[in-house]
């Protein structure tokens, strides 16, 4: 395939070049760049008119299935719903899934919500949410994705109302007398084993949408990734129904399958300081896995969860391909313990847009300016990439890209101008290669894979106002993903 006069750099005047892709089984590569390259016989050609071609975008920490599920479930949290009876009409609302014929003895079907935030109706538990929602059984998830609240209806569906059994985890909260608050904190496992279980997502719709933003890849970060996940992703990657490459962490002992696009990645570690942290196993689980060969992520949102992080990092010794999610809380302090351990940071600036007019109300104003540092972080010579936490994110990266360009929350106030990035650094957190999120960016030169993101503008138009409104093609090993309007393999 040809691909006529793209721009290939993001400096001004990059000069404007045609781009051959070449298939050979199993593989798809840059094969040529130059100017006015001769179209062979029959081969497709897609006009760029000028166009950015960029390398393919890769979402450095989301949640794949739990995104897919999303598309089921019902927004209980802002911005679309932002108090009690905006959530009693959204969950009024939800539409029962279709149920198979002679289903009728089954227990009502459960709504599931998602992204529920204090700010809409306070601590939720059980008997709250029951006003709220009475009818069916109903599960509301908060947007942390830390905890999990049912209604009465469900804790009676799940025979947990009367009370908890012996193997209920710790998080499975009690009152006073011993029985469940329907609140369930980190508990999804033995959650999902009590709940009749609707078959796992298709990941074809997630798979799409992400294509439409020129993502050609993604690291899913979910910590309890396993064997079910893994066969999942490999499943629907042969299958194309997820056109990209997937990058797993999980479980120590998690093993994937050996097929192109899917890798393992880094055993994820949640640090959690709500509940009590052990330093000690801390230190144990790094270096459990480190003796595995394998790097961590260590999951910090608190500036507490960072310092117990880094110093086990210290203790054992951190690899250079250790990591450190979200690092929410990053004071000069231990941005320069990042520094000299050499870990990478991968951030979420699209929680500024998101949650930042929460955060200016509810942090702690001696906290305020280390909030989801970008910038700063660079300057003390932390390496950084780029992720949406998506479904607890937006899952569009450009729209992470604007955020860290701008600063700007929802309501346009600025959160940490001086850690605003220049647009070109901001999609170098997505452009970095998989395995090395805060590394140099990927660039579109002969030999390297066909994972490409082609903008509808140059990029010295395209950097004013990030927008995946701009992505009109999207290849995957040199295979179209995404394209606006391109006839298949047609000149436009
Ligand atoms: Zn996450």
């Amino acid at each position: 395939m040809l691909i006529r006069d793209v721009e290939l750099a993001t400096e001004a005047n990059a000069p404007r070049v045609d781009v051959r892709i070449r298939r050979v089984p199993g593989s798809a590569t840059i094969a040529a760049i130059g100017s006015d390259l001769e179209a062979a016989a029959g081969e497709p050609i897609v006009h760029g008119a000028g166009g950015a071609l960029l390398p393919g975008l890769h979402d450095h920490h989301i949640h794949l299935l739990a995104l897919a599920a999303a598309s089921r479930s019902v927004r209980c949290g802002p911005p679309d719903v932002t108090d009690r009876e905006g959530l009693a009409r959204a969950i009024a609302g939800a539409s029962a899934p279709a149920r198979p014929p002679g289903a009728d003895e089954r227990p009502a079907a459960w709504i599931r919500g998602v992204g529920y935030f204090e700010s809409v109706a306070g601590d939720l538990d059980a008997g709250a949410l029951s006003q709220l929602a009475p009818g069916r059984p109903v599960r509301v998830q908060h947007r942390s994705g830390a905890l999990w609240i049912l209604n009465q209806r469900g804790l009676e569906t799940l025979g947990l109302a009367d009370r908890l059994p012996d193997d209920a985890p710790s998080g499975a909260e009690r009152d006073a007398q011993g029985r469940s608050t329907g609140r369930f904190f980190r508990a999804d496992a033995w959650l999902r084993q009590l709940i009749e279980d609707p078959g796992p997502p298709d990941l074809a719709e997630t798979g799409a949408m992400l294509a439409r933003y020129g993502v050609t890849g993604v690291t899913d970060a979910t910590p309890g990734n396993g064997a079910f996940e893994a066969d999942l992703f490999a499943g629907a990657i042969a299958t194309s129904r997820l056109p990209l490459a997937v990058r797993m962490m999980g479980l120590p002992s998690l093993a994937v399958p050996l097929q192109p696009g899917l890798q393992r990645g880094a055993v994820k570690l949640v640090l959690d300081d709500t509940t009590a942290i052990d330093p000690d196993s801390v230190v144990e689980s790094v270096r459990n896995a480190h003796e595995h060969d394998r790097p961590v992520a260590i999951h910090c949102v608190t500036r507490t969860e960072l310092v117990v992080a880094l110093a086990a990092l210290a203790a054992v010794g951190a690899r250079p391909d250790d990591r450190i999610e979200h690092a929410s809380i990053a004071p000069p302090e231990l941005a320069r313990q990042l520094a000299q351990l050499g870990v990478t940071v991968v951030t979420q600036p699209n929680f500024v847009r998101e949650r930042g007019d929460a955060y200016l109300r509810d942090v702690d104003p001696s906290e305020r300016p280390w909030l989801y540092r970008c910038q700063g972080l660079l300057d003390a010579g932390v390496a950084l990439g780029g992720g949406t936490d998506a479904p607890f994110g937006n899952p569009n990266p450009w729209a992470a890209m604007q955020a860290a360009v701008d600063r700007r929350t929802a309501a346009g106030a600025v959160l940490g101008a001086e850690d605003a990035l220049r647009p070109e650094r901001a999609l170098a957190l997505f452009t970095s290669a998989p395995e090395a999120p805060g590394g140099p960016p990927r660039h579109v030169t002969v030999g390297v894979p066909a994972d490409l993101c082609l903008l509808d503008r140059p990029w010295s138009r395209a950097r004013d106002a990030l927008d995946a409104g701009a992505v009109v093609a999207t290849w995957h090993q040199g295979q179209l993903t995404w394209h606006a309007g391109l006839a298949d393999g047609a000149a436009r």
